[in-house]
């Protein structure tokens, strides 16, 4: 067959493929949306695991008449103008395919207006193709419908695990977003019944209350410390913040750690395993801790573009802040079983470094997919104390 260039629609396709996984990829982008337009209320329904329909209505910025049509435009974004500024992004979305992507796969109806606007429009469209325009009421904000997701893709509807499962997911990522987005009220609704809703106060305490219930709530303790470099000068390669649950706390699976970089929810075997070591020998043998954990990385220290969906980032100094993020957690969980403390009081230890005698494993580092070059050995500080880096 003679080279040929592909067909928009095709092209289409296979980025959609990219970037909508499954159900839960979609919700993940439209809500992101919802957050980078400032939203302070985010509803999210699902039918049939998100099969059958997803809706996310949120009250933020809305987007005009004029640009509901380049919404749905792939690499169409109010969120990044110059390359350079790739090495800052401090919004959730940048690459402007996520409505295009899911567009093309399934029926999507956008509705929305902007505190300026005193009617909301609305578009619909059937595998990214524009069939109707509307006029609509409703206040401030967005709201998205997506149905009849991959009827357009029966392979990867084939693919889709049972209506439970990616409810679950779903319910999984609203979760951690919830957990890192505590004044936002977030709202889930699946099949019906509602799964999951927050206050939005702001307080982390609130959002966590409802998401991990009330005996996890009880059992956190706050994390607070910064990792810090010499290299090239001195600074915070990373601040840390978040709740690590007491010892006596525990999970079967590594379900109970969620992390955030710069308030991105992110998958990381590293970081993980980062708290996971904090917790050595506290935990028994197969449990595995619960704790909240954001890092705060310099946007240029972190590309987020490694990954369509964005989940996974790498870290420039990933070795140095692996470390230090164990030394936080362990501080603070160490602290609360040696002595004893009353649960949700004085969390942090004193400045007692601990190093369990773990050291710095390299083996598991190379395991993660977060690592793919080794950074130069560094110094890191802990807390304002120098702790040579373990060979
Ligand atoms: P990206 O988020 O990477 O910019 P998307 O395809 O997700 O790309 O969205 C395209 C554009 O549509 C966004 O840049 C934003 O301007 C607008 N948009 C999408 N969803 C919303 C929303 N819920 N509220 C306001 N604007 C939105
Ligand atoms: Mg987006």
């Amino acid at each position: 067959m003679p080279i040929q260039l592909l067909s928009p629609d095709v092209i289409g396709k296979i980025a959609a493929g990219e970037v909508v996984e499954r159900p839960v990829s979609v919700v993940k982008e439209l809500v992101e949306n919802a957050l980078d337009a400032g939203s302070r209320s985010v509803s999210v329904e699902i039918v049939a695991g998100g099969c059958d329909l997803i809706r996310v209505a949120d009250d933020g910025c809305g987007i005009t008449r004029e640009e509901l049509p380049l919404a749905v435009e792939r690499h169409a974004t109010s969120k990044l103008l110059a390359a350079e500024e790739l090495n800052s992004v401090s919004t959730l979305g940048f690459r402007g395919e996520a409505l295009a992507s899911i567009a093309a796969v399934s029926e999507m109806t956008l509705v929305s207006a902007t505190s300026s606007a005193s009617h909301a429009h609305g578009m619909h469209l059937v595998a990214g193709k524009l069939l109707q325009t509307t006029a609509a009421t409703r206040t401030r904000g967005t709201t998205i419908t997506v149905e009849k997701l991959f009827f357009n893709l029966p392979a990867r509807r084939k693919y889709l695990r049972s209506a439970a499962a990616e409810a679950a997911h779903v319910a999984q990522l609203l979760s951690h977003l919830a957990i890192a987005y505590p004044e936002v009220a977030f709202d889930l609704v699946i099949d019906g019944r509602r799964s999951l809703n927050t206050p939005g106060t702001g307080d982390p305490l609130d959002a966590a209350l409802k998401v991990l219930g009330k005996d996890v709530a009880l059992a956190l303790l706050p994390l607070d410390g910064t990792v810090e470099t010499d290299r090239p000068v001195r600074g915070v390669a990373a601040r840390v913040s978040g709740f690590a649950a007491a010892p006596r706390i525990s999970r079967s699976t590594r379900s109970g750690i969620w992390l955030t970089v710069n308030r991105r929810p992110v998958r990381s075997r590293a970081l993980s395993y980062a708290v996971e070591e904090a917790y050595a020998t506290l935990l028994m043998v197969g449990r595995h801790p619960v704790a909240v954990v954001d890092l705060q990385v310099p946007p240029a220290e972190v590309d987020v573009n490694v990954h369509p969906t964005k989940v996974e980032v790498r870290l420039l100094r990933e070795r140095l802040i692996y470390g230090g993020l164990r030394d936080v957690v362990r501080s603070v969980v160490a602290a609360d079983s040696s002595w004893g403390k009353e649960v949700g009081g004085l969390a942090r230890a004193d400045n007692r470094q601990e190093d369990g005698g773990e050291g710095f494993r390299m083996g598991r580092l190379v395991e993660a997919p977060l690592a793919p070059a080794s950074p130069p050995p560094e110094e890191f500080t802990t807390s304002g104390r120098r702790i040579p880096i373990l060979r």
